[in-house]
């Protein structure tokens, strides 16, 4: 598990699932781990929880904030 800045929240793991590896992000909002794509990993569109009951909306590149490579 990956800790994200505390200005962003929340935390990033990958998971490996039917043999593909898959980035989760723990909502800063509801706690829950929920899947991410590209997309979203790199800030390219936003995480939108608002339909699951949680009002978490935002756009940020979670791959940069993680430090990833
Ligand atoms: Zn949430």
């Amino acid at each position: 598990m990956i800790p994200l800045p505390e200005s962003v929240g929340g935390a990033l793991r990958e998971i490996v699932r039917d043999g593909s590896p898959i980035w989760q992000l723990r909502c800063p909002m509801c706690e829950q781990w929920a899947d991410i794509d590209d997309d979203q990993l790199h800030g390219r569109v936003s995480v939108d929880h608002t339909n699951e009951g949680c009002s978490y909306h935002e756009t940020h590149d979670f791959a940069a904030l993680a430090g990833l490579p």
